[in-house]
């Protein structure tokens, strides 16, 4: 029931993927009528937790439970936590699937030397990147770091 409920929030910043498959949601303790759900961010100070949080404690609460939302950084999220689901998700749409900077391929041609652009893409995790070969940008997960 609770997983239910959680599985349906999805990143703020890339809706086509749920919580859980980004690999932030770590666990929920139910005790009661209490739900307590811990989640790490992606990146230290990402703007979309707020908004996770925020969504996590409404959907609860429509279902008449009491949410608690802690946050983790230990073990810090990577981007090994994305599901293989997420992964497949994140390819369809453009966005580099993770890895080390070092393995990063663009999406498009999947050529291995992308330069980046900036550290900050779309939004605050993420960096631009762009293809050296094709010129294509795509945005590429941060880690923390
Ligand atoms: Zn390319």
């Amino acid at each position: 029931m609770i997983a239910e409920l959680l599985d349906q929030i999805k990143d703020p910043e890339i809706p086509v993927l749920t919580i859980a498959e980004l690999g932030i949601l770590r666990g929920f303790d139910v005790v009661g009528s209490a739900v307590t759900v811990t989640i790490t961010p992606t990146y230290s100070g990402c703007p979309a937790m707020d908004a996770i949080k925020a969504d996590i404690t409404s959907v609860l609460e429509d279902h008449g439970f009491t949410a608690i939302v802690k946050t983790t950084y230990s073990p810090p999220w990577t981007t090994d936590m994305i599901t293989l689901e997420g992964r497949a998700k994140l390819g369809r749409i453009g966005i580099a699937p993770p890895g080390p900077r070092s393995a990063v391929r663009c999406p498009r041609c999947f050529s291995g030397s992308p330069r980046t652009v900036s550290e900050f893409g779309s939004t605050a995790c993420k960096a631009l990147m762009v293809c050296s070969k094709c010129g294509e940008p795509f945005d590429l997960f941060k880690e923390l770091r």
